[in-house]
């Protein structure tokens, strides 16, 4: 039996590939997750879809490298940052798509239109700067804007999002850019009708069973494994 942190890198590394098979990230973006002694696992400064399990590296709660070959990426503190302000969180992905960067400069932000949006209905908020999370501080503000939600949108530059496992992540990875480009599209045609708030709380309800991502996951994950 795998132990408990090959365990979880294996599965880092499998969600990089989904998310690079799926064209979310490109040369940039990270995932990090949180060990039960407070280190954390990350991909290291190169692009995400390119890790294999020997790359992954171990940095402690303030983003001091532990273990491994490759270097922090530059906007290490957003996710030390988040880390110290949400207990609940134990994974954190950050990448650029262009959906999201696209709807950041729009001051509209996410709209839940479609299904696969029901995740954010309670809002996902805008950090309003491009400029790279290369410090504390900013790593703080970037963790105050994103509050108890589950993702925070940043101002022409890209998108954050929280899980408390790596299924929801890469589920809410993948909702995310897609609701943006749904969104995107309908704006073409029109006004947009939004889901209600009884109709998101109705759906959601059904987010906190068992397995509830395994369906989701298993699909992708099966388009990049032979
Ligand atoms: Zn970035």
């Amino acid at each position: 039996m795998l132990d408990p942190i090959e365990s979880l890198k294996t599965k880092m590394v499998l969600a990089c590939k989904v998310l690079q098979q799926q064209r979310i990230v490109d040369v940039y973006g990270h995932l990090s997750a949180r060990l039960p002694d407070g280190r954390l696992i990350s991909t290291p400064h190169m692009p995400p879809g390119k890790v294999a399990l020997r790359d992954l590296i171990i940095i402690d709660s303030d983003g001091k490298k532990l273990e491994g070959f490759g270097e922090p990426n530059g906007d290490t503190a957003m996710h030390t940052s988040i880390y110290k302000a949400r207990p609940d969180v134990q994974c954190i992905l950050h990448y650029h798509p262009d959906e999201l960067v696209a709807v950041s400069i729009s001051g509209q932000g996410i709209k839940v239109v479609a299904n696969c949006g029901v995740h954010f209905y309670r809002g996902t908020p805008i950090y309003d700067s491009p400029v790279l999370i290369r410090t504390e501080e900013l790593g703080d503000k970037v963790a105050a804007t994103l509050g108890d939600r589950n993702a925070v949108l940043l101002r022409g530059h890209g998108g954050t999002v929280v899980a408390n496992d790596l299924d929801t992540l890469l589920r809410l990875g993948l909702d995310l850019v897609r609701t943006a480009r749904i969104q995107i599209m309908a704006s073409t045609l029109g006004p947009l009708k939004t889901h209600s708030q009884a109709e998101c709380e109705q759906m959601v309800k059904f987010h906190d069973r068992p397995n509830t991502n395994r369906r989701f996951v298993d699909y992708y994950i099966s388009e990049v494994v032979d």
